[in-house]
């Protein structure tokens, strides 16, 4: 699977719609300091599912959002969209190409897109799940994270691998259905009171 393009749009820098392409083989992005380089990675993680606006270096999510220059008032819109080209089939339900789109509005109000239909937060962090490519994989790898991950505790540093492995999925299912059986305890625990109190 291959990520041909990127389109921005309100997004940090990138106040007007621009189209960044990728093409087969090595990408490099070159540009001076505070030009934008970092906020390109950061617009794909985020179209993926990044929740956290601190590791986008934003205090709240709608600090992602233009926020004007001397020149140009704030925008009240951001949005991101990604082409992955999928003929490989490497997320085997979807189709030869993938697409998904998040926006984000100044009040809060956020929408997703997977293939131009309309889905969750969670649809699109379930499809990376495990792909090697979810916002916490090491796919992506920004400034300082490299000495991040040596300085991580044993456990986190566990997670990433087990992302990496494809077992995060199934610890995930696991600890939901662990929960259901709980609850199913606790009901069958009250089932057992009441009929006692009956007998
Ligand atoms: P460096 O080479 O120093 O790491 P860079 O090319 O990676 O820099 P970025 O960190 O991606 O640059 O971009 C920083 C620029 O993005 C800054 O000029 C900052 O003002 C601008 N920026 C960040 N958030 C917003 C926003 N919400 N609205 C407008 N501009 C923003």
């Amino acid at each position: 699977m291959q990520l041909k393009s990127l389109v921005l749009s309100g997004f940090k820098s990138f106040a007007d719609k621009t189209e960044i392409n990728f093409s087969d083989g090595l990408t490099g992005i070159v540009g001076p300091n505070g030009s934008g380089k970092s906020n390109i990675t950061e617009a794909i993680r985020w179209a993926m599912g990044e929740q956290s606006a601190k590791s986008l270096r934003g205090e709240r999510m709608p600090d992602i959002i233009f926020a004007g220059t001397d020149l140009r008032p704030q925008l009240n819109r951001a949005e991101v969209t990604l082409n992955f080209d999928n003929s490989d089939q490497y997320l085997p339900q979807e189709p030869a190409n993938v697409m998904i789109t998040r926006r984000l509005f100044r009040n809060g109000d956020s929408e997703f897109y997977l293939n131009q239909k309309s889905c969750r937060l969670k649809d699109i962090v379930n499809l990376f799940m495990d792909s090697g490519l979810g916002r916490e994989s090491f796919s992506i790898i920004s400034q300082g994270r490299v000495e991040a991950i040596f300085n991580s505790k044993p456990e986190d540093r566990r997670n990433i691998i087990e992302e990496a492995a494809g077992v995060l999925k199934y610890k995930q299912q696991k600890k939901k259905a662990q929960s259901e059986l709980d609850q199913t305890d606790d009901n069958l625990n009250r089932v057992a009171d009441i009929v006692h109190e009956l007998q």
